[in-house]
């Protein structure tokens, strides 16, 4: 757990390239979902972000094998986090290959009473060029935000926040892999 001030924030974790590990900084290959959420917040602990971040587990799993077994236990852990008067946003840790189909449908299904924010990364953890500390930066900025509340569930890749009902994944290469709709 991270903390540096009163602002706490839940972060359940799905797996994804963003706990991707290599075993090599320029491997091609790699296994996502391999970082477990305690040792990812002992990792973002020394960033400075800001943020008490309190870490959960859903799931361990590269998004392609997304399904109802992990969408069931992350939507109720989200609304378990919403009743929370101590939680000031919720971020979800996601790999990016079903990243928008989940966003899209927590949009579609949650209240929009608190930041949520979904976050992943293109590149694995022991990668040269990790997006995944930049991105969950970012995604700890806009989720202790008050003014991302009542916007709807929110995408944050690539430096750039996203509504989940207009974003899409564009690239299968490169960090600017995601896009609004024209
Ligand atoms: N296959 C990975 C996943 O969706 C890709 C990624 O996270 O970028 O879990």
């Amino acid at each position: 757990m991270t903390s540096t001030n009163s602002t706490r924030l839940t972060v359940l974790a799905t797996g994804g390239t963003i706990a991707g590990i290599a075993g090599s900084a320029i491997a091609k290959d790699y296994r996502a979902g391999e970082i477990g959420i305690d040792d990812y917040l002992e990792k973002v602990g020394g960033l400075g972000l800001g943020a008490e971040l309190s870490g959960r587990q859903i799931a361990n799993i590269d998004s392609a094998d997304m399904g109802p077994g992990v969408w069931n236990p992350l939507h109720a852990a989200i609304a378990e986090a919403m009743a929370d008067d101590g939680c000031r946003g919720i971020i979800v840790t996601h790999g990016t290959d079903t990243l928008e189909e989940t966003a899209f449908l927590l949009d579609l299904t949650l209240p929009a009473d608190k930041p949520v924010v979904v976050v992943g990364a293109m590149r694995p953890a022991d990668a040269v060029g990790y997006d995944g500390l930049r991105n969950f930066a970012n995604a700890v900025r806009v989720a202790s935000d008050p003014d991302a509340a009542g916007r709807g569930v929110l995408v944050v890749m690539g430096d750039r926040v996203f509504a989940a009902r207009d974003v899409r994944k564009v690239r299968t290469r490169g960090t600017e892999a995601f896009r609004g709709f024209p």
